[in-house]
This record gives C-alpha cells, sequence and structure tokens, in this order.
C-alpha cells in the first residue's frame, strides 16, 4: 500500500519519502509473492465497484511500467449452494452484472479435468478472475516512484511520530523527517505506529497463513492458460489457490487459521502439519496436483474482526493517514488504495466509497 501511495504521490508532482524498516523484498510482511488473486466476485457489492477501479489502475500501471502484471486466468468459487459466501457472492455478481457463469461440478469438470468437486456443489465461474503478479506489482509502483522522484529508505523503521498542527516529525534511529503529511501502510505492524501516535489499538490481529507450491511432474495442467484460480468454500477453513506462474509451482493455502496479538509472536518457521492439511485438501478436490512440494513460505494476514479493511485519518491531525487493507483479500486493492490515499493526502476527498474502511467502527463504542 505504501509502494503505491509513493507512486501516486511523486507522479502527482509532491516530494516523497518512503521508509520502510526493512528490506524492500523482505517477506515478513504481506505482499512478497509470486501471486494474489484479484476477482469480481465479492459478496459485497462496494468491493465489486472498488475492484472495478482497481482493474483500470492495474492497466495504467502496466502500461506505465511497460510490464505484464495481470494474468487473466478466469476463477471458480465453489461450496455447497447454500453456504453463505457462494449464496452472497452470487447475489452481488447478479446484482452488479458482472459476467459469470453458474456450473455444476459435471460441468466444470469436463472444462478443467483438474478438479474433483463433490455433485453437491455449486460453482461460479468469473472470467475476469486472474492473477497479479504480486512482488512484481509492489516493484512497479517503487520503481516509477523513484523514477517521479520519490526517495526510498530502506532498513529505516519509524522510531517516533510527534504531530503538528500541520505538519508532522518522524525520526528514524538515524534521522529525523519533518513533512507536511503522513501515510501510515503499516501492514501487520499498524497498532505499533498508532501507539507511537497516542492513538487506541485497533482490532487487528496478525495471522500466519502458510502457503505451498507444488510442481506436479507435468506443471502445463497447473499453469497459467490451462488452470483458474480458485476459491473452495469447503467445510471448515476454505481453500484456495492459483496457477504455476514463472516456475513458482501450483500454490494452495488455506484462507484462515489463528490469529495472534502482535506480529512479534509469530512463528515464521513452515511446519509440516499444514502441509499435510493442504495435500489432503487437494486429494480431496485436486489429486495429483501435491505430488512434490516445491516451496513453502509464510506470510501475515493482518484481520480485522468484520475483514473490512482500514482507512482513515487521525481525528486530530487529518493531515496524517493510516491504513490496513488486508483481512486476506486487499492486494488487488493496493494500486487504488495509493490513489485514493493520494487523493485523500492532497485534497481531503476521493470519488471512491471507502465508508466501510472508518476506524470508528471500531472505536466509536469503545
Ligand atoms: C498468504 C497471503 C495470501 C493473500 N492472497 C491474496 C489474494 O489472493 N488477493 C488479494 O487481493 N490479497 C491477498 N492477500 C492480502 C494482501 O497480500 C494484503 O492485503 C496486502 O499485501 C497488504 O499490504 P500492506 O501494504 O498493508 O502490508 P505489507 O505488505 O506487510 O507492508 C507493510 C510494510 O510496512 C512496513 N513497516 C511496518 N512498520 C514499520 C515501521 N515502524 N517503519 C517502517 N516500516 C514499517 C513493514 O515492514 C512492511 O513492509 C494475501 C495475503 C497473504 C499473506
Amino acid at each position: 500500500m505504501g509502494s503505491a501511495a509513493a507512486y501516486y504521490l511523486s507522479r502527482a508532482g509532491q516530494r516523497v519519502l518512503l521508509l520502510e524498516q526493512f528490506d524492500l523484498t523482505h517477506e515478513r510482511g504481506s505482499s512478497q509473492d509470486h501471486s494474489r488473486i484479484i476477482r469480481y466476485t465479492y459478496n459485497n457489492p462496494a468491493y465489486i465497484t472498488l475492484v472495478t477501479a482497481a482493474y483500470k489502475l492495474w492497466f495504467a500501471l502496466e502500461e506505465a511500467s511497460g510490464e505484464q502484471l495481470y494474468y487473466k486466468t478466469g476463477g471458480l468459487n465453489f461450496g455447497a449452494p447454500d453456504h453463505p459466501s457462494m449464496r452472497d457472492t452470487l447475489h452481488s455478481v447478479q446484482r452488479m452484472k458482472i459476467p459469470h457463469e453458474v456450473l455444476t461440478p459435471q460441468e466444470t469438470r469436463a472444462r478443467y479435468p483438474q478438479f474433483t468437486i463433490p455433485e453437491a456443489m455449486q460453482v461460479i465461474f468469473e472470467p475476469e478472475s486472474g492473477i497479479l503478479t504480486a512482488a512484481r506489482c509492489v516493484a512497479a509502483h517503487l520503481r516509477l516512484a523513484q523514477q517521479h522522484g520519490a526517495v526510498i529508505r530502506p532498513n529505516s523503521p519509524v522510531t517516533a511520530i510527534q504531530p503538528q498542527a500541520d505538519s508532522v516529525t518522524v525520526h528514524t534511529a538515524d534521522a529525523v523527517y519533518s513533512a507536511a503529511r503522513l501515510i501510515l501502510a503499516g501492514g501487520a505492524w499498524t497498532n505499533d505506529l498508532l501507539a507511537r501516535l497516542r492513538l487506541p489499538a485497533l482490532p487487528l490481529r496478525p495471522m500466519r497463513v502458510q502457503l505451498a507450491y507444488f510442481q506436479p511432474p507435468d506443471i502445463t495442467p497447473f499453469s497459467v492458460g490451462r488452470f483458474p484460480t480458485f476459491i473452495a468454500w469447503v467445510p471448515g477453513i476454505p481453500a484456495y489457490g492459483m496457477p504455476s506462474i514463472f516456475d513458482s509451482g501450483v500454490k494452495v493455502a488455506f484462507h484462515g487459521g489463528e490469529t495472534r496479538g502482535h506480529v512479534s509472536e509469530i512463528d515464521y518457521t513452515p511446519d509440516e502439519h499444514t502441509i499435510a492439511e493442504i495435500r489432503a485438501f487437494c486429494r480431496g478436490f485436486l489429486p495429483g496436483a501435491d505430488t512434490a512440494l516445491k516451496q513453502t513460505r509464510i506470510c501475515l494476514y493482518t484481520m480485522t474482526p468484520d475483514e473490512d479493511f482500514i482507512l482513515d485519518q487521525h481525528p486530530e491531525y487529518p493531515h496524517i493517514l493510516y491504513t490496513s487493507p488486508c483481512s486476506g483479500h486487499g492486494f488487488k486493492f493496493s494500486t487504488l488504495i495509493g490513489s485514493i490515499l493520494c487523493d485523500l493526502a492532497l485534497t481531503g476527498s476521493t470519488p471512491h466509497d471507502i465508508s466501510l474502511f472508518r476506524a470508528a467502527r471500531f472505536t466509536a463504542n469503545a
């Protein structure tokens, strides 16, 4: 989110400084991975409106960067027809007139023989779903921001923040900066940054998510061009996956798990138990996908209780904005969030409806 905001602000002619506590490609946060799903299939029409705007900005970013960042694969949502996520997603794509097909498991198998979906389930196919090459998207935002004059300082943790009436002072270990505006996009560390502003903690909880990338002997049926993205609303924790891209292997993971109070409590060591559970999912729904484990990694979701994002301004210092668009589904919006942050920082308003994301929904009764 920070790299996208740096891009739009520098492109708008602002002097921009981006501070990152680790190196620029570190894997302790949420955004460094081969791929992330982008899709219209949301259970809430508000997100469909936002993702429509996000698609346009990704296409513009591809043009500006000269790089393909979105790969159209088509996407499946499957589960029991009365599963709330299936039911609400179907309602909202119908209401928003998003092209889609409702398929039987048999029809799905004719199209995608890689899947074995139980007859009692229903499948929603959405053709514009695809993957964003996540790490390359972040790199593109950063590269273009630098080309527009942004200064990027890795390994520079923000240690203190002092707001003033119309400016803000930010400290790192070896420097003090003064700025007219400040955007905090700290991912799973957001509450640490809010604490530096003496703002109350938000109910944000880091979740450790372990991903598996498998390399079947013949990867072609599981690669971009042959394999769709999918979200499986199966009993227990939902699962999702996406095709192999740039030799990554086919990716499968669970959308959920235990949350922690603070990132410092996250164990970044991958475990065998999760791989066994992912393999069990594959045996049921994707036979043949999980033969050899190519790589596994830990990534962080930053969860809100309602799984909607946070994007708001400091109650006393409106020139300070903070955001955490995650709950495991924020990446597809990152370029849009960057442009919204840019508009809010420069004009105080945005044409997009971000009312869902107000922090006050958690703090109002506190
Ligand atoms: C496994 C996994 C799968 C996902 N799949 C999808 C998907 O398919 N589709 C989708 O749309 N979304 C998906 N998401 C969600 C998406 O990746 C996140 O919403 C998004 O990456 C969040 O970006 P962010 O900028 O908020 O956080 P981050 O990328 O973590 O960035 C926050 C940055 O702030 C830095 N920082 C924190 N504190 C300080 C400080 N004091 N000083 C300086 N720097 C600091 C951190 O080091 C970090 O680099 C997934 C997430 C995960 C983990």
